[in-house]
């Protein structure tokens, strides 16, 4: 294992007297969110000049917001700033003993603490090992790690040189790694032997090998973090042996990179319409800006308070929640490997307890799993510490919120957002006025969110009650993607074009609004699915079929599913029925596929079934009738139709599901 001179473990939180965020003036205690709300709309110089306070600038900035260039936005112009400086350095002088960093891994066994002074060094050592393999400011730095200290201190390390870091979700497959390379061009990847899930080693070495020989764009190297959980063990002329040079480096400081507000701090990849995932492109100064605020207003975590977000360091809520909010905010942050129910279902409530855990974040979807576990469990925890639970990433059902708040008899606070805002859109803003939850809604908008429902033909707002496309007014407020990562083109036309008559910012997804502002999200309005709370597009998932021999065509919709929130459904025409006529020949193929899956995407896209059927309902031009599709599968009415090339088609669809789908699949 890694050599390591971290903290004993400490049974009890330090005493500590909490410190209150900076002050921001003009902000009056008695605020309520409707007048917060306003101001930021109506005065967003004023509102988060203010905000802009609770960082540390070493050049303050000229100009709150430049406008002349719509559909972008810049924060903050002139000023200069650093990731790391806010999350790290900022607190040595208040809080270097104070923990930063738990990490516990259940896969594995090992807890480690990081205290700030620690995690200062461990940044500097990573930085150090970085920067003698070349790495400096503007620089891609592609990060391909399981839930380990490492990727926190990478990625941190990457704002301290300025590089831009791109974390690449460790469940990810080798095609889709390659694409990623493609675009992002670094000039380092970070990466281990592997990762662990469910008491499964997944060796990494291999994945980025066979990426790194797909890959056009040539990595001159590969920085290996070995936990040595695999005995496989590649010999590759890139690769770099991540402890020897951290031992090397062991007592050097890096000074931070003072940035240009404007300036990237990282692309994270995220799946939308087209198979190609687009590089979600965030600044600094409006990011840190934007995540010190929402640690107040939305989160309500205080500087030594102790958060654990249960996600990935691959998602957006990682970036934000595991790693930067709580960390600029001067929280301790808990981070961990392994799933909700294992050793048992009660692990996070005794992390809670041992940790005096006060605010946890994760998807809805792990609330489902642990909903099935022995309720026991979660009253066996001392769970006093906490304060509030947070959930996001895809809808939050009414029996799964009733159930976890009864249970915990603590606030529970549904909110919306996606990987291009990186903070919440959608929430009940505690710590400008506890506003009443209701039941199915995450809330109303942010502060700096100018939300309006729009009709999707007619781009016109939505009265109350009627259903429409949630629209974001222009400018989006700091923490906002700046752009698609090398296509400003594709930015204006994704995002600020698809609302008729209207240069209005599209989340792509269906809501409808009550008369107190109270949004309910239903569903996307383009093709992208939510898995267990992962964003996945049905289009590459067509793509991974499709290159299947065996495949003509094949369509991919998404399904209700009582755990995972959605599943993926695949339909599947085959170029020789005659091939596949006995059962043993299709769920030979359905298991082909699903391994097609797994190869080229990885096991989250994996189809949950795969149908065969002899063709797909199309209209004349050709187009596919997706969510006539969609809904058939769920057993829905499908609603008004074009004329459609062959109605038989629908009557295969709905004898497919209606025979349980033929095979079964991942
Ligand atoms: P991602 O970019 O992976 O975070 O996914 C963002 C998408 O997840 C959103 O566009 C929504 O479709 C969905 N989503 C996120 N949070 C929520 C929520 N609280 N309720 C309903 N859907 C959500």
């Amino acid at each position: 294992m890694l050599s390591s001179r971290v903290s004993e473990k400490r049974t009890t939180a330090k005493p500590q007297e909490l410190q209150k965020a900076a002050p921001v003036k003009g902000h009056p205690p008695m605020t309520t969110y409707r007048e917060f709300h306003r101001r930021s709309i109506e005065s967003p110089e004023d509102f988060w000049r203010e905000q802009a306070n609770r960082i540390h600038w070493e050049t303050r900035f000229e100009t709150v917001l430049d406008r002349s260039n719509p559909p972008f936005s810049r924060w903050f112009v002139g000023g200069r700033t650093n990731l790391c400086h806010n999350a790290v350095d900022r607190h040595l002088a208040e809080r270097a003993q104070q923990n930063a960093l738990i990490y516990v891994s259940t896969e594995t066994g090992i807890e480690r603490q990081y205290t700030y002074a620690e995690l200062h060094a461990e940044v500097n050592r990573m930085a150090a090992v970085m920067r003698s393999l070349g790495v400096k400011r503007s620089d891609r730095v592609l990060i391909y790690l399981p839930m380990i200290p490492e990727a926190v201190f990478a990625m941190l390390a990457c704002a301290r040189l300025g590089a831009i870091h791109s974390v690449v979700f460790g469940g990810f497959a080798a095609p889709n790694l390659a694409a990623r390379i493609d675009d992002a061009k670094p000039v380092l990847i970070v990466t281990a032997d592997a990762g662990a899930r469910a008491g499964k080693v997944i060796d990494y070495t291999p994945l980025v090998d066979e990426a790194m020989s797909r890959a056009t764009h040539k990595t001159p190297h590969v920085l290996l973090i070995d936990r040595q959980l695999t005995p496989e063990r590649l010999n590759a002329p890139y690769l770099v042996a991540y402890e020897p040079l951290r031992e090397q480096f062991f007592d050097v400081h890096v000074q931070c990179e003072w940035l240009e507000s404007t300036e990237p701090s990282y692309v994270l990849y995220t799946s939308g319409t087209t198979g190609k995932p687009k590089g979600v492109q965030r600044d600094v100064g409006g990011y840190a800006v934007a995540l010190a605020a929402s640690m107040e207003y939305i989160f309500q975590g205080k500087p030594a308070d102790t958060m654990f977000t249960a996600s990935d360091v691959g998602w957006v809520v990682g970036h934000s929640y595991i790693v930067y909010a709580p960390l600029i905010a001067g929280l301790t942050t808990v981070m961990y490997e392994g799933t909700p129910i294992r050793p048992d279902g009660g692990i996070w409530w005794r992390l809670v307890e041992q940790y005096k855990i006060n605010l946890m974040f994760t998807a809805p979807t792990a609330i489902r799993v642990l909903k099935k576990q022995d309720p026991a469990l979660l009253k066996q925890a001392d769970l006093s510490s906490l304060r509030t639970l947070f959930l996001a990433g895809e809808p939050l059902d009414e029996p799964t919120a009733s159930w976890i708040a009864d249970s915990l008899g603590k606030p529970v606070v549904d909110n919306f957002w996606q990987t291009e805002t990186g903070w919440p859109i959608l929430a009940i803003q505690r710590g400008v006025e506890a506003l009443p939850q209701k039941l199915g809604s995450p809330g109303v908008p942010c502060y700096g969110y100018d939300l309006t429902l729009r009709n999707e033909n007619t781009g016109e707002p939505c009265p109350p009650g009627e259903k429409g496309v949630i629209t974001l007014g222009y400018p989006l407020p700091p923490g906002c993607m700046s752009t698609v990562w090398g296509d400003d083109a594709r930015f204006v036309k994704t995002y600020w074009e698809s609302v008729p008559n209207q240069q209005v910012y599209s989340t792509f997804d269906w809501g409808i609004q009550d008369e107190d502002g109270y949004v309910t999200i239903l569903g996307r309005t383009d093709d992208v699915i939510n898995v267990a709370g992962h964003r996945l597009g049905t289009r590459e998932i067509e793509e991974a079929l499709s290159s299947h021999k065996a495949v003509a065509e094949v369509a991919v919709v998404g399904v209700t599913d009582q755990v995972k929130g959605q599943a993926a459904i695949a339909f599947v025409v085959v170029r020789d029925a005659a091939a596949y006529d006995s059962d043993d020949a299709r769920a030979k193929l359905s298991a082909d596929l699903c391994a097609t899956v797994d190869r080229q995407l990885g096991a989250i896209a994996r189809p949950a079934q795969v149908a065969l059927v002899s063709m797909l309902p199309k209209t004349r031009s050709g187009k596919l009738l997706r969510r006539a599709i969609a809904a058939l599968a769920e057993g829905r009415d499908p609603g008004d139709l074009p004329t459609i090339e062959d109605p038989s088609a629908l009557q295969q669809i709905r004898d497919a599901v209606a025979l349980g789908f033929g095979t079964r699949g991942g």
